[in-house]
């Protein structure tokens, strides 16, 4: 039998207001934070998660970008996209799915791609934040992530694979324990964000979906405890989920414009943000005035840096339009339709708002999610202290 052991279990996406508001493991956890998220997707969350660093300092925000001397690795498109135009079948879920797997095994990406609704003629004007794995070994270089951390921390872990299933990671992770030998565990699951996406409007789906989930987790606190002598085990997640309000059409008020993409300006149409780039200076009142009347508002520079959002060379937009907690942006580069839930808001809306579940207090209170970083560090460094 073990010491001790400390099990970190990430949740996409399971807010602190759907674990209060359905009594989410209440018997297990009487440790229970809000914990403020950062703004932006997961591809913005799990980075600072996996670091305890904000954007501005780990470099991944949304998954399209344009940094500083970017050479685009879709250049190509330029010359194939009039044979690729949106209206044929070749823009159909499947194709683009395919096309993703085919130019990440082509371009050797090892990160979680995907092309989405992206169109083609604009592709090029773009790079892709996430090319390596986040999780690997200096996978968010030159920023330290949590394996580079753990791997020098000496303590035996283990870290699950975000390819394989929620059940996967959860059975993997019992065996271990079983094993005896692991004693740090950060185990990756995402299956709720999925569920969630589509259902937080249903109670008795969610309701169901949190009981099955809940049964996992107590099998594998059984098998934990059966294992050691000392356990801490603590449920988090990477933001909440926001019940769909209403939607708003950014792109035809874009497109309405006597402005060109690609010679006046480019646009990314995240769900809840549009994220713009001035080509010539005389594109900028007229976008930015066209915008103005939708329900959200253009960050200011205060807010960027208060969002740490603040890059310094615009990689991610020279402006950026927020929309209200609840609002879509439909379409956008990522669906055609608005869907029941979304995240992405700003973290001041209380359906963003992260959680923190515990057996038993910590030595600190995480606040923000960056600070589960520290925590995790800390009990790397707890369990090194112990005697052999
Ligand atoms: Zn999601």
């Amino acid at each position: 039998m073990l010491n001790k052991v400390k099990i970190f279990l990430f949740s996409d996406a399971l807010g602190y207001e759907i674990v209060q508001h359905y009594k989410f493991m209440l018997d297990e956890f009487p440790v229970r934070l809000p914990v403020r998220t950062q703004f932006g997707y997961s591809s913005t969350c799990v980075p600072t998660i996996l670091t305890g660093e904000p954007p501005t300092r780990h470099g991944h925000f949304s998954f399209f970008y344009r940094p500083h001397g970017m050479k685009s690795p879709f250049s190509f498109f330029s010359f194939l996209h009039p044979f690729l135009h949106p209206s044929l079948v070749f823009d159909n879920h499947r194709i683009r799915h395919r096309l993703s797997v085919f130019l990440q095994r082509r371009f050797g990406f090892t990160g979680y791609f995907n092309l989405y609704r992206v169109p083609y003629a604009r592709l090029p004007f773009f790079d892709y934040c996430e090319k390596q794995d986040i999780f690997a070994p200096n996978g968010l270089a030159p920023v330290k992530n949590l394996r580079d951390v753990l791997t020098e921390s000496g303590v035996p872990f283990h870290i699950s694979d975000w390819h394989l299933s929620d059940d996967r990671n959860i059975e993997i992770a019992r065996a271990l324990l079983e094993e005896e030998r692991t004693e740090f565990y950060f185990i990756y699951t995402a299956g709720l964000d999925s569920m969630l996406h589509f259902h937080v409007h249903e109670p008795d789906v969610v309701a169901a979906a949190l009981d099955a989930f809940a049964g996992k987790m107590r099998a594998l606190l059984k098998t934990a405890r059966a294992h050691c002598r000392d356990l801490d085990f603590c449920i988090f997640s990477d933001h909440g989920m926001t019940p769909l309000k209403g939607s708003v059409d950014l792109k035809s008020k874009l497109e309405a414009l006597p402005l060109k993409f690609g010679t006046d300006y480019v646009v990314s149409y995240d769900s809840t943000m549009l994220r713009v780039w001035f080509l010539k200076p005389e594109a900028r009142k007229p976008i930015l005035d066209a915008v103005a009347g939708a329900p959200g508002h253009w960050l200011t520079p205060d807010e960027k840096s208060a969002l740490h959002v603040d890059f310094k060379d615009a990689a991610y937009g020279d402006e950026i339009f927020l929309v209200d907690p609840g609002i879509q942006i439909v379409p956008s580069d990522m669906g055609a339709k608005p869907i029941p839930g979304m995240h992405g808001f700003s973290p001041d809306d209380p359906d963003s708002t992260a959680c923190f579940l515990s057996l038993r207090p910590l030595p600190e209170k995480p606040r923000e999610i960056a600070d589960f970083f520290r925590l995790m560090k800390r009990a790397a460094a707890d369990l090194k202290l112990q005697p052999a």
